[in-house]
């Protein structure tokens, strides 16, 4: 009963404590935050690859293993996500390929300007900007777009070919040359596009692809120190996804199931989204037994889990292939690596590393969720929350100006505390017993010390 006290009182300290330094964080000053995303860099490869620049990076910061990030798992809603906050269902960037049933629109990944698509969701650089700062970006998916009359204050029109370092060279010119932009964002393809080609199991191919993406975070660390930026604004690597890989042994061909004239496809692998021509009870019944290896949902029947069904353009049939699995209608295997499976894989996850002076030196955390990545950045700079589904409780740990302490490592000394305390209990009692003399009251053994020769009693 004592310890159990003891414990609601300290977490009841622990959760005090905690409001009173967010309270203080906001009045602090804002340094400038600069979003990094190397595409598909999946949270394992930190294990089997080597990074002395990314180690150097987040060994004077903060490391999270992995992120469970957003169903889909594909590029474009998991980026919107990291910049909104929300799951892919709330922000309206559902896949790489969408179509809207009231507008007849079609969103693709060469066709993605409209900001139709976009302004359900109010991303970072346009809410920096509604608070008085300016942003800049470097082909962050979503910052050349209009989004509520916004695109970001600075950006580069997406072009692959444009090199790591000419991106980063822009960023830094506009964080440098006006002191009122403080939010940055920079977005590059690998180890994605060479995760999709040779697939992650190849580890010539993915050790030469990684090496390239430490050299850029080697690269980065000494252009910012050249430019002045190092150790004064704040820096977060990360992720959209992972990649797992696939094979022409799992192939899910939906022609051997139902015909092409009973559906319109809007999008693919590894989740199709599929528009019945006609009854989409028959056309689910096919398909809900068509595969050992495929899931197929009705719209409203999604699972919970997945935040994707409350969102108009989310087709009336979805198919979720099983990790490694690949869906075509009757062709070959696209590719030999891929991502957009369920996001509770971990083979999808990507990682977060941070570094900079709002950031411990040499914390490590397990895992957050990729939505929780919102909250945190605008508490760096600041700006207030838009309605999102992450949680700055769950990152804030990551903080120097937070001083939280393991709520784990508290438990565990005071449990230690009272195992102790009760051990010393017990073995005094247990002495105390096998001593004659203790048996005596202590009024009595005074007595004798005292009065010891007057008293017939003690004879
Ligand atoms: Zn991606």
């Amino acid at each position: 009963m004592h310890l159990k006290a003891l414990l609601c009182l300290l977490v009841a300290c622990y959760e005090s404590a905690a409001s009173l330094n967010t309270e203080n964080a906001t009045q602090k000053d804002f340094p400038p935050l600069l979003l990094i995303s190397f595409d598909g860099f999946r949270a394992d490869y930190l294990k089997k690859y080597s990074f002395p620049n990314l180690q150097k990076f987040f060994s004077a910061g903060v490391l999270i293993d992995h992120l469970t990030n957003v169903f889909v798992t594909k590029t474009f809603p998991n980026h919107y996500s990291l910049a909104t906050g929300l799951y892919a269902e709330s922000h309206g960037i559902l896949a790489s390929h969408m179509f809207d049933p009231v507008t007849k629109k079609k969103f693709s990944l060469e066709d993605d300007t409209d900001p139709f698509w976009w302004n359900e969701a109010t991303p970072i650089w346009v809410s920096v900007q509604k608070w008085g700062y300016k942003s800049a970006a470097a082909m962050w998916p979503g910052t050349d777009v209009m989004i509520q009359n916004h695109t970001s204050t600075n950006f580069m029109k997406y072009d692959s070919k444009v090199s790591f370092r000419e991106r980063l060279g822009n960023i830094t010119t506009w964080m440098t040359e006006d002191n009122s932009v403080k939010f940055a964002a920079l977005y590059w393809e690998e180890p994605d596009h060479t995760g999709h080609i040779f697939g992650p199991e190849n580890t010539t191919e993915m050790t030469r692809a990684l090496k390239e993406v430490d050299d850029d975070v080697g690269f980065m660390m000494e252009h910012l120190n050249n430019s002045g930026l190092w150790g004064k604004i704040n820096v977060i690597i990360t992720s959209d996804h992972g990649m797992v890989q696939c094979s022409k042994d799992r192939l899910i061909k939906l022609d051997q199931c139902i015909s092409r004239s009973s559906y319109t496809l809007v999008d693919l692998t590894p989740v199709a989204a599929l528009v019945p021509i006609n009854d989409a009870t028959d056309l689910y019944k096919n398909l809900s037994n068509c595969h050992p290896h495929m899931k197929a949902y009705l719209k409203d029947a999604v699972p919970d889990k997945l935040h994707y069904r409350n969102n108009e353009r989310i087709q009336p049939i979805i198919l979720v292939a099983d990790e490694g699995w690949t869906i075509v209608q009757n062709g070959s295997l696209p590719r030999l690596g891929d991502h957009g499976y369920d996001n509770s894989l971990s083979s999808m996850h990507p990682f977060l590393a941070a570094n900079g002076p709002a950031f411990r030196k040499g914390y490590r955390m397990e895992t957050i969720n990729s939505v929780d990545l919102y909250p945190l950045m605008c508490h760096l700079l600041g700006i207030p929350e838009m309605p999102n589904n992450g949680s700055f409780s769950h990152i804030r740990c990551t903080l120097v100006s937070e001083k939280c302490t393991d709520l784990a490592v508290v438990v565990g000394i005071v449990i230690g505390v009272f195992i102790v305390l009760t051990t010393l209990t017990f073995l005094f009692r247990l002495m105390k017993n096998r001593d004659p003399s203790s048996s005596r009251p202590f009024a009595r053994l005074e007595l004798q010390e005292d009065d010891d020769d007057d008293d017939p009693l003690l004879e």
